[in-house]
């Protein structure tokens, strides 16, 4: 099988050729960081126009990479939720336009799966069960993978997700915003004392396996007042003294960002373990896995636990079209995808988007079985 993946459901626009046995033959991504650094955010209305100026560009590009034509396909893969609908419409209509001009079966993929199952290209043992702890600018998610589209949802986010808190504490640290506030915020927090700002973790009176960021955001912007850190001048040109107040406050607000995921991993371990004792593996992916600091703590939570540790590289944690080409892949193996649609579809067809979509049930806790 070889699998176009097509992902618009966020700022990335990016496409992915694919073939079953794991082979990538191309990948590319085109970023809306340029805007993102310019506007200071990113309004559903101009991240759609991004998107349809190089969608065309990005698909084709994908295609001449992998020197794979469009017959060639055996089906076209496309994020369909979670995710701003102006954005999913984008992906889903070249989607629709290229399954329907060369009668390619489709699969609708959910952007969170795609995130998870990632894992299983880079990692050809991972079977099901396994865990994840997916983590991204909008999802915090604790979730067992029982099999191919049967998932368990033990934690979510009350309210922020832990990228979103990076990205704030990038921008109020006055930091390149050029790429994502996560990264940057990364390295900055190498030059810091991570003990230096008492932040205090978050949700810990609540023995469960929830998420909650928002408090800590808040945290980190009064860290920032009341220390007078001039963040109206960009870390490039602060002074010495200015620089290593923010680096502190970059590591103090990681070490408890991560310290609230480590905690919430370790119970969640304990949860899928009553579920499915056979569990040996938990995936972290999202593009907050690719920062080396959360990867370290989590390695020694899950090994302390008797698990080991799957993280995809950091270009497949982050959006791209690999992971929406590979998940296309493992439900088309076991027949879940759609029938081409029309050649001659009309641009107003109402499109099965999902926006909001869940993952799977949620677990309560204290029932031996989940479902
Ligand atoms: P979602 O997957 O929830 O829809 P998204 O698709 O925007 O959100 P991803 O591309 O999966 O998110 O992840 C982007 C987020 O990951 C951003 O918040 C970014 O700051 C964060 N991130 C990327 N690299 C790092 C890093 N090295 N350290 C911390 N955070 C990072
Ligand atoms: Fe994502």
């Amino acid at each position: 099988l070889v699998i176009l993946g097509i992902e618009t459901s966020c700022d990335d626009t990016a496409a992915a050729v694919v073939r079953s046995n794991g082979e990538i033959l191309s990948q590319v991504v085109s970023s809306q960081a340029d805007l993102l650094a310019r506007y200071g955010g990113v309004a559903p209305k101009m991240a759609e126009e991004a998107h349809a100026q190089v969608i065309d560009k990005v698909v084709q590009e994908a295609l001449d990479k992998a020197n794979v034509k469009e017959l060639d396909l055996s089906a076209v893969a496309v994020t369909i939720g979670p995710g701003l609908s102006l954005c999913l419409r984008v992906g889903v209509q070249k989607a629709r336009k290229i399954a329907g001009s060369f009668n390619l079966p489709m699969v609708g993929v959910h952007h969170m799966e795609a995130h998870a199952l990632v894992a299983r290209l880079t990692e050809q043992e991972l079977q099901f069960p396994f865990m994840a702890l997916l983590i991204s600018g909008g999802h915090n998610l604790l979730i067992l993978a029982r099999d191919l589209g049967q998932y368990v949802q033990l934690g979510t986010t009350i309210d922020d997700a832990i990228g979103e808190a990076y990205d704030k504490t990038a921008k109020w640290l006055g930091l390149d915003l050029r790429r994502s506030g996560g990264p940057a915020v990364e390295e900055l927090a190498r030059e810091g004392d991570a003990e230096s700002v008492k932040f205090s973790v978050p949700m810990k009176q609540h023995k469960d396996c929830n998420f909650s960021y928002a408090g800590l955001k808040t945290q980190v912007r009064l860290a920032i007042e009341s220390r007078n850190v001039s963040t109206e001048i960009p870390i490039s040109s602060a002074s010495s003294e200015d620089r290593s107040s923010r680096a502190d406050i970059a590591a103090s607000f990681q070490r408890v960002a991560v310290l609230h995921l480590e905690e919430r991993c370790e119970r969640a371990v304990e949860w899928a373990l009553k579920i499915e004792p056979s569990i040996k593996y938990l995936v972290v992916s999202g593009g907050v896995a690719s920062n080396q600091y959360v990867r370290a703590r989590l390695n020694q939570v899950v090994k302390k636990k008797g698990l080991e540790l799957v993280c995809p590289p950091p270009s497949l944690c982050t959006d791209n079209g690999v992971m929406i080409a590979w998940t296309g892949i493992e439900h088309f193996r076991v027949g879940r995808f759609d029938p081409p649609p029309p050649a001659d579809e009309a641009e107003d067809t109402i499109l099965d988007l999902r926006p909001r979509w869940p993952l799977g049930e949620e677990y309560a806790e204290g029932k031996s079985e989940a479902r």
